[in-house]
């Protein structure tokens, strides 16, 4: 009869809370007699015990009955012992058995069901997380596309007060008047109200802000030998703000929290603050940098400004001996490639020119 015991916890009164072993078996009158392992404690038999599922994910086996003192329960855990105690159980039990051996099945996949959908939720940020890196550029644009001209140019404001406490800027005089009649034939019929600063910086450098801003450092005014030289890198800043390639630039070094901020209308967010800080250090794709190109060299023959000037700047740049590369290449990746393109086009167009009405020696003279 050894082969047809089940092993087991015996739970009852006088007992230890976590029970104590006990082996099981059905008698010849189909009664349940346990017979604990402690020696000193008796044996004990149930005529028609209970059976019911029980303990975590009903995967036990409940045999439960009263005696005088109280209420008792043999709890069989193992798989083996189980069905041990199934096979060999009298057939008053096997309904009660049927049901619960059946239970734990669609407990069981319930909880599955549960560990799923928690799994879900738990990785639902990371494969957002995911995706957006993947699609970075494409929300990006996306996103881009969707801000208004009106938050655009309160983005230029941001960067504006940044840039001011960044470097000294200058918003009138001879320098910003120059750069105002020379801008503004180049950003005729634009959405944005444009405006011209000048910094008062050695670099030779200069940036365009979302929203029609624009900063020229004092060191590109007294690098440029004629106003048409400094047309032609106005024209290609201009480009940059123009076809949203500063603003995208921003989008994109920004978290999902500062984008969502930004569809909202909610732009005082101090985390675009951070974007509008690095604007000055903001690097464009070489795709970019040839769409300004090109953008910049139409602006500048629609306003009938000589785009020689334009050849002219990049070519001294490039060949000009400096203890370090000038700021505007670092920021605008120049290649030969463009420059070839842009004196093939160049030399392509026949003028005539205008000259423009700007003393850029007399107008930078106070910088020097
Ligand atoms: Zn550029």
């Amino acid at each position: 009869m050894h082969g047809s015991q089940f092993q087991g916890r015996l739970f009852g009164p006088g007992l230890p809370g976590a029970g104590i072993a006990a082996s099981g078996q059905w008698d010849a009158l189909g009664r349940l007699r346990v017979t604990p392992h402690e020696s000193g404690q008796a044996e004990r038999c149930a005529d028609r015990p209970e059976i019911a599922a029980a303990g975590f994910n009903n995967a036990s086996l409940r045999l439960s009955w009263q005696q005088p003192e109280g209420a008792y329960a043999l709890v069989v855990d193992g798989v083996d012992d189980r069905s041990r105690c199934a096979a060999t159980a009298p057939e008053h039990c096997n309904r009660q058995l049927a049901a619960a051996v059946r239970q734990p099945d669609t407990l069981e996949r319930r909880f599955r069901l549960g560990w799923g959908l928690l799994a879900l939720v738990l990785l639902m940020p990371l494969l957002g997380l995911v995706l957006f890196l993947l699609n970075a550029d494409r929300v990006a644009d996306w996103v881009v596309d969707k801000i208004p001209v009106a938050q655009e140019a309160r983005l230029g404001e941001l960067v504006l007060a940044q840039t001011r406490l960044q470097m000294k800027l200058i918003d009138r005089g001879p320098a910003v008047e120059a750069l105002a009649v020379i801008g503004g034939r180049l950003t005729e019929g634009s959405v944005h109200r444009y405006r011209w600063f000048v910094a008062e910086r050695p670099e030779v450098n200069a940036f365009a802000a979302p929203g029609g801003v624009v900063v020229v450092f004092s060191g590109l005014l007294t690098s440029a030998a004629t106003a048409e030289e400094l047309a032609g890198v106005l024209a290609h800043e201009v480009a940059h703000a123009e076809l949203r390639h500063s603003l995208r630039g921003m989008v994109k070094g920004l978290g999902l929290r500062a984008l969502v901020a930004l569809l909202a209308g909610d732009i005082s967010d101090n985390v675009l603050t951070g974007a509008a800080t690095r604007l000055t250090e903001l690097r464009f794709s070489r795709d970019a940098e040839r769409e300004a190109d090109a953008n910049g060299l139409q602006r500048l023959v629609t306003a009938h400004i000589s785009p020689h000037g334009m050849v002219r700047f990049y070519e001294r740049l490039a060949t000009e001996q400096r203890p370090t590369p000038p700021a505007l290449l670092s920021t605008h990746p120049a290649s030969g490639e463009r420059l070839d393109w842009l004196r093939r086009e160049v030399a392509a167009l026949k003028g005539p020119w205008q000259p423009l009405p700007v003393n850029l020696q007399r107008a930078t003279a106070s910088l020097r």
